[in-house]
């Protein structure tokens, strides 16, 4: 039965897939499909991986100690018996031979639907076996992964369908190639940077908010996407039928033909559209009344370098180093890595500029996924310049390696989170420091731009103070906004009041594009508003003259600059400053 879930638009478009569920976030699993020719391998590694735990769980039987309790013997029994479970077993067996998923997305895939049926039993004690079910998996995907795969991941190896004949494959053409679309309760950043190479089509998480990181992450990848879909994850089931609708935010769940038809319609729209702008990718980014405007890109991998030069960037406004800081359980980049991603990112951008921002660890981007920070208020906690001036010597590991690789092109160095004057003393005479640092071994390194972003409500109000210090400044509005209304900008139950056309935001933004032309200092906005096209004539009302945003947002922004007069949008700006409710006002003049 059709039905439709709400939740929040993130990441713009329409995908149609079926739907693979994340299961539980503890079991870390690739996704990708194996050629058919790798199904029998593939079926005797799950074997392999099956048989490794029940000798285990034999040994530990055959060493218990008389003294031990009865219960724990009765419990090796039970997770034996699971072991062998039909159920388990063929289930995995169908998925790698009938959709040719891996051994280890193929137990996942068969732990979901078969604890879905222990969830709807009536008898407690068979309900309670579920646990005992996914610490029998868990176990089977922990021997699995000291056992390397025979297959690589391929990136676009073939897919399959089990089931023909659903109304769904028929309008799609056919079940063959099917697109996936995933649906979890919640991705980390990490995660999502892991889905950058695999084969999903969309998302729906349960949680999050417009400009948390996982969905930040989604828009730069392109793909559809809906987050804070509440119990999304509970509702829709493995392999449903799902209809994402980026732009409206709804995920439709087993669509009739109908629904699917009109989708499918939108979705070659799009796909016009999207041709339709590309054309404007040689188009110098110039006003009716002639104001050049720079239109730079948002990145979080130095291999993003190549979208960003695809999209006619002028630069990277903004690189989010932290990127290369997540998922590494503790052991962090050092001098060397960093600086062949910085150098990698800086080759790769051919000459144009490229913003590197110092970590911004904390808050909603963990370093490892799972981590629950135990302050009471991480988004106000020890994050960004927080974190780096807390630890100088990992700081200037990182301060080293831009320096080194702005020897390969021009860098601008940004730093997050600023406050206090103090901070930023502190923060420039760690970057004398670590050229010093350089100096003493002869190291080669380049000029660099210093920045600040602004995205605590002190620093937008001391703006004049931040300019004695720095080139250039970058407005984070995502955290400005999280910080100048104190709504958690990942909190799907208070998105409703994050608002980027609040007067007191609006206020805060326009006095530091103001400063920054009376001081002939560059001032670009580098959070979610930039790339928000509803946004873009008021901004440059306001007087700004450089977006950064994700690659995909520049051309659909280049045509609202193309068809602005900056002059006239000055005047309206004005007035809408003034005004009670200046989203009232938007579309005018
Ligand atoms: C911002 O806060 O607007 C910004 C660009 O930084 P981030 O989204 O990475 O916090
Ligand atoms: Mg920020």
């Amino acid at each position: 039965m059709t039905f439709s879930i709400h939740g929040l638009a993130v990441a713009r478009g329409i995908a149609i897939g079926r739907a693979v569920l994340a299961v539980s976030s503890r079991m870390e699993v690739v996704h990708y499909f194996i050629e058919p020719g790798q199904v029998e391998a593939e079926i005797l590694r799950a074997r392999r991986g099956r048989d490794a735990v029940a000798e285990e769980l034999q040994r530990l039987q055959a060493d218990m100690p008389h003294d031990a309790p009865p219960e724990l013997a009765a419990l090796l029994d039970v997770h034996l018996m699971l072991l062998q479970d039909e159920m388990l077993v063929n289930g995995v067996k169908h998925w790698i031979t009938d959709r040719l998923y891996n051994a280890e997305w193929a137990l996942t895939t068969q732990l979901e639907i078969i604890s879905r049926q222990f969830d709807e039993m009536e008898d407690e004690y068979l309900r309670e076996r579920k646990a005992d079910l996914e610490q029998v998996v868990e176990r089977i995907l922990r021997h699995m992964r000291g056992v390397a795969s025979p297959v690589a991941p391929p990136p676009s190896a073939p897919r399959r369908q089990a089931e023909a004949g659903a109304e769904a494959e028929f309008l799609l053409g056919g079940a063959a190639d099917a697109p996936l679309v995933l649906v979890a309760h919640d991705l980390s950043p990490a995660d999502m940077l892991q889905f950058k190479q695999s084969v999903f089509a969309g998302f729906v998480t349960d949680v999050g908010g417009k400009t948390s990181h996982t969905a930040i992450v989604a828009r730069s990848m392109d793909i559809p996407a809906v987050v804070g879909a509440r119990s999304a994850s509970q509702l829709v089931r493995q392999d449903d039928w799902v209809i994402i609708d980026g732009d409206a935010g709804v995920v439709i769940v087993d669509p009739t033909p109908i629904i699917l038809a009109e989708y499918g319609f939108r979705q070659r729209q799009i796909t016009l559209e999207h041709e339709r702008l590309m054309r404007l990718r040689h188009t110098p980014a110039v006003t009716l009344d002639a104001q050049a405007i720079e239109l730079l890109a948002n990145i979080e991998q130095p291999g993003d370098a190549g979208a960003a030069l695809r999209a006619g960037a002028a630069g990277v406004g903004l690189f989010r180093s932290e990127f290369l800081f997540m998922g590494r359980s503790g052991r962090l980049p050092d001098e060397e890595e960093q600086y062949r991603a910085y150098r990698e990112a800086v080759e790769g951008m051919q000459g144009l500029p490229v913003t590197i921002r110092t970590v911004d660890v904390g808050a909603d981007k963990p370093l490892d996924k799972g981590y629950k920070d135990s302050s009471l208020n991480p988004a106000l906690g020890l994050r960004a310049i927080r974190w780096s001036l807390a630890d100088p010597a990992m700081f200037r590991t990182q301060l080293r390696a831009v320096l080194r690789a702005a020897a390969h092109g021009p860098v601008r160095l940004l730093f997050p989170m600023l406050a206090h004057v103090s901070e930023i003393r502190q923060t420039l005479a760690q970057v004398d420091l670590a050229r010093a640092e350089l100096d003493a071994r002869g190291a080669a390194y380049g000029a660099v731009q210093l920045g600040a972003m602004i995205e605590v409500p002190a620093a937008a109000l001391m703006v004049r103070q931040f300019l004695r210090y720095f080139d250039f400044l970058s407005i984070g509005t995502n955290d400005l906004i999280q910080y100048a209304l104190a709504i958690d900008r990942a909190d799907e139950a208070v998105a409703h009041l994050y608002d980027p056309l609040h007067p007191a935001v609006l206020r805060l933004v326009a006095d530091v594009i103001a400063e920054g032309a009376r001081q002939g200092k560059s001032v670009s906005v580098c959070g979610e508003m930039a790339g928000d096209v509803a946004m873009t004539r008021l901004l440059l009302g306001l007087g700004l003259r450089s977006f950064s945003m994700q690659p995909a947002q520049i051309l659909a922004v280049k045509q609202e600059v193309l068809r602005a007069d900056a002059r006239k949008l000055g005047e309206w700006a004005q007035q809408l400053l003034d005004a009670d409710d200046p989203a009232a006002s938007l579309q005018a003049p």
